[in-house]
């Protein structure tokens, strides 16, 4: 997300319109990004006139007032994530702005008063890994009242990355392991978006879970894959759009050929041939995501075979059979054979490289 850049929004039309064909084909779930979703004139306006589907709000809270909450219950088809980056001072850092976490708190807060389904999502990195990935954090949400919350990674992409922030590939797996123990002692219940009932690695838009809207209707295979063919404006309506797109089909398919992590992290030569093959726009505000792309170097994801963590509690093995695994991505790939084995050795040499910077910065 390009949040230095001037502000886009979508239209309530066109955000209607795009909700109701997509309603028509089944899918009655919806994840609402930003920037920040609660600075959109008519989020709540958008929220009421869909009494039936659901949204996922992810938000830093500081706009949820108690009169929006009030409001964000008596619509109520809506559960806010409110994203906490550390404590005070870790949150204030990573945000660039002081006093974000007592605003942070403040939302959250306005939220439980009020009786909503509210969770809590932490990208965590190296400088709140022992802060929140912890027992006691998850006790203090459950005695706050929060209801759920979500671990992502933090990923190193984008105009300013940052990779000595990212994880070794060691800490995925201790936040992997913390995430399904925590599930069967802790009563909070714990979303992740990256592992099936076995703990194999999967990625969101190679399985189909998701893609992602950009605030200028632009339809990019994910939020870090920001490059796009279609546009949700489109007359044939966002189903057909979407059912389509050879440029999105193309990036399923060949994502899941080669692995079962993220390819932008492993692959950004892959993405960028994909990119240029189908003539895809830049479809950031600073236009420099090919400058970007053309800047990484490959690094692990995910995707760490053998090291596989399966679900401990019974709920997660049977939900993530039904409604959260690969749906056959991976069926067709071999990722053994000569083509696929070229992502495991720049995985494995990226999480060598990983070890070894850990392994420096101990000694230092
Ligand atoms: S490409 Fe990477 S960031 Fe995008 S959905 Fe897949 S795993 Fe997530």
């Amino acid at each position: 997300m390009d949040v230095e850049a001037e502000r886009n929004a979508i239209d309530l039309e066109t955000l209607n319109r795009t909700i109701e064909d997509a309603k028509e084909h089944g899918n009655a779930f919806f994840g609402i990004l930003g920037g920040e979703p609660f600075m959109h004139p008519e989020l709540l306006d958008l929220l009421a006139a869909h009494p039936d589907a659901y949204f996922q709000v992810f938000t830093n809270g500081q706009f949820i007032t108690d009169k929006v909450a009030r409001r964000l219950r008596q619509i109520g088809n809506a559960t806010p994530l409110i994203s906490i980056e550390g404590r005070e001072m870790v949150s204030d850092a990573r945000r660039g702005k002081k006093d974000v976490f007592n605003k942070t708190i403040r939302g959250l807060e306005a939220c439980l008063r009020e009786g909503i389904l509210t969770g809590v999502a932490t990208s965590v990195c190296q400088t709140n890994i022992d802060e929140l990935c912890n027992e006691a954090w998850l006790r203090e949400l459950i005695a706050r009242g929060v209801h759920y919350c979500w671990f992502h990674t933090y990923r190193p992409v984008g105009p300013k990355m940052n990779p000595q922030l990212a994880l070794t590939p060691e800490q995925l797996v201790r936040v992997r392991r913390f995430v399904v123990e925590m599930r069967a002692k802790v009563p909070i219940a714990i979303i992740d978006a990256y592992y099936d009932g076995e703990g194999r690695a999967l990625c969101p838009m190679s399985t189909g879970i998701s893609h992602h809207v950009n605030p200028k209707g632009e339809i990019e295979p994910c939020p870090i894959i920001q490059f796009a063919t279609e546009n949700i404006r489109d007359s044939r309506g966002i189903f057909a759009t979407m059912r389509d797109s050879a440029f999105l089909r193309d990036f399923r398919e060949l994502s899941a050929q080669h692995t079962r992590g993220c390819v932008v992290l492993e692959r950004p030569d892959l993405v960028k041939d994909l990119v240029v093959k189908h003539g895809a726009r830049d479809t950031t505000m600073r236009g420099t995501a090919m400058a970007e792309l053309e800047a990484m170097t490959p690094r692990f994801s995910q995707w760490l075979p053998g090291e596989e963590i399966p679900e401990q509690h019974w709920m997660y093995r049977w939900a993530k059979k039904y409604w959260f695994n690969d749906f056959n991505a991976y069926t067709k790939a071999d990722h053994d054979s000569t083509v696929q084995r070229k992502t495991r050795e720049l995985v494995a040499a990226g999480a060598r490289e990983a070890s070894e910077r850990e392994a420096e910065l101990v000694k230092g």
